[in-house]
């Protein structure tokens, strides 16, 4: 017999392991063997766990193995904001509620929400997200990179006070020419930074308040760094009619007309679409988020009108986002529910969005979406070793008959037991191993009276019952 081979980690006795690699291949009584930070070995217990010795060896007799969920659109700084914009649409939500509260946030309230963001994220699975950007990278970057995650990170950029839609906080508004050195900046500092965990990426947060020398000017910063581009669009049926009233045509066709509609483009929401525009979509192949809990919290939609599945169908790389905490939940495995569910129920139609596709999109496509599908999104020898352990014994997973079936239909976030990223854990037995939660949770509380403090909470906080 030959001598066995050394890796640092030995994951034995996985009941059932969902690679999600090239072939989809899903093992029953799997192991992994890791080394170095990567997957060295992936397979049959049986055969791997005689050919691999590692220092350290995990059993993991009962559980579900998947790859680290990659979250593609997620405000860190908007971790406070929960249960602050309820029942808004969509001008009232960005104008009464979040800009408002974002132009309120200070760099050490940001350092709070970004650390509440990266305990709700590894508590449910999520090893790397795609930030849109704030005005405090440098408390955000601090918070994540604390607790060991991968981000991308971006500076939020808005040059136009003024839109169809209202004013934003004098706070918010920027210079063009301040909005591209501090983006520029932000590459210089970050790019590839925190052991090669920190991305950055370009980010114009939305299309109204932009202006096309904006645009332009952060397009060529991200093809300098062949970084990304980021957006949000088409969020609501408001977004785009005041694109139509202030340029004369929707926002798909303006990034289209500026020629930056390209793959390294992320797009977020794309719900509200004209005909021409979901040919555009189709030809250029942006990334496109999906963001389920976003939209039906307040109804914005996107799922109702949305083409995202006909788009996943034409080979655009479309995948899923959590948003914000402010429409409640964070965390990934909800967003896979409503979004296979959420497609179904609108277009009357169990064909339409089966549970693999919202599987690939939290990890294939959305590592694709952050410009890391070489390195992440699947559990293949040679990646990079993110890996999510759920603890399948317990009610909600029982019985198991289809794993893919019972993570996106049944699970939450919550059953989730150990998380690594790069072969190192950063949750074990539910609870995060650089930092600590419960100080954490001593700043929120905190944090939160602050925060209040600052708003007018009866305008923004709707309590209908009485509170004694
Ligand atoms: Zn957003």
């Amino acid at each position: 017999m030959s001598t066995a081979r050394e890796a640092d980690l030995l994951v034995r006795g996985i009941d059932w392991l969902i690679t999600v690699d090239a072939g989809r291949r899903v093992i029953r009584d799997a192991a992994i063997a890791v080394k170095d930070g990567k997957f060295a070995a992936v397979g049959k217990a049986a055969e791997l766990e005689g050919e691999w010795r590692a220092g350290r060896t995990l059993d993991a007799r009962g559980a579900v193995a998947t790859p680290g969920f990659v979250d593609n659109h997620l405000h860190s700084s908007f971790q406070m904001s929960r249960g602050l914009a309820d029942e808004a649409n969509a001008q009232s939500f960005l104008f009464d509620h979040m800009y408002p509260y974002e132009g309120a946030m200070t760099g050490e309230d940001v350092y709070v929400s970004a650390s509440l963001a990266a305990v709700e994220l590894l508590r449910h699975g999520v090893t790397c997200f795609i930030d849109p950007g704030n005005y405090h990278p440098e408390a955000t970057v601090k918070a994540i990179a604390a607790s060991g995650m991968r981000m991308v990170i971006a500076r939020s950029s808005f040059d136009k006070t003024k839109s169809v839609m209202g004013l934003l906080p004098e706070r918010m508004i920027e210079t063009t020419a301040h909005c591209l050195e501090s983006t520029e900046a932000l590459f210089e500092r970050y790019h590839g930074g925190h052991d090669g965990r920190l991305a950055a990426s370009a980010s114009f947060r939305g299309l109204n308040n932009a202006s096309d020398e904006l645009i332009l000017g952060l397009k060529a910063i991200a093809d300098k760094h062949g970084a990304t581009l980021q957006t949000h669009a088409c969020f609501s049926y408001s977004t785009h009619d005041s694109s139509v009233a202030q340029y004369g045509k929707p926002e798909i066709e303006r990034l289209e007309s500026l020629g930056v509609l390209d793959e390294r483009m992320l797009v977020v929401h794309s719900g509200w679409l004209e005909p021409h525009e979901v040919a555009l979509l189709a030809r250029r192949k942006p990334t496109l988020v999906c963001a389920p809990s976003s939209s039906i919290h307040n109804g914005y939609g996107n799922l109702a009108v949305g083409m995202l599945p006909e788009l996943m169908a034409l080979g655009v790389n479309v995948t899923l986002g959590s948003d914000h905490a402010c429409s409640g939940s964070v965390d990934m495995v909800q967003e896979m529910r409503y979004c296979a569910c959420g497609y179904k129920e609108v277009r009357i139609n169990p064909r339409v969005m089966p549970p693999e596709h919202a599987l690939e999109m939290a990890t294939v496509n959305g590592a694709r979406g952050a410009g890391l599908a070489d390195r992440i999104g699947s559990i293949e020898v040679g990646k990079e070793a993110d890996l999510v352990l759920f603890d399948a014994t317990v009610s909600e997973w029982q019985p198991l008959y289809n794993p893919v079936s019972n993570l996106v239909y049944s699970a939450t976030g919550n059953t989730v037991k150990h998380v690594f990223v790069a072969g190192e854990q950063l949750v074990r037995d539910g609870r995060l191993t650089r930092i600590d939660q419960e100080e954490i949770m001593r700043e929120v509380r905190a944090t939160a009276m602050r925060i209040a403090d600052r708003l007018d909470m009866k305008k923004i906080v709707k309590l209908r019952w009485p509170v004694e």
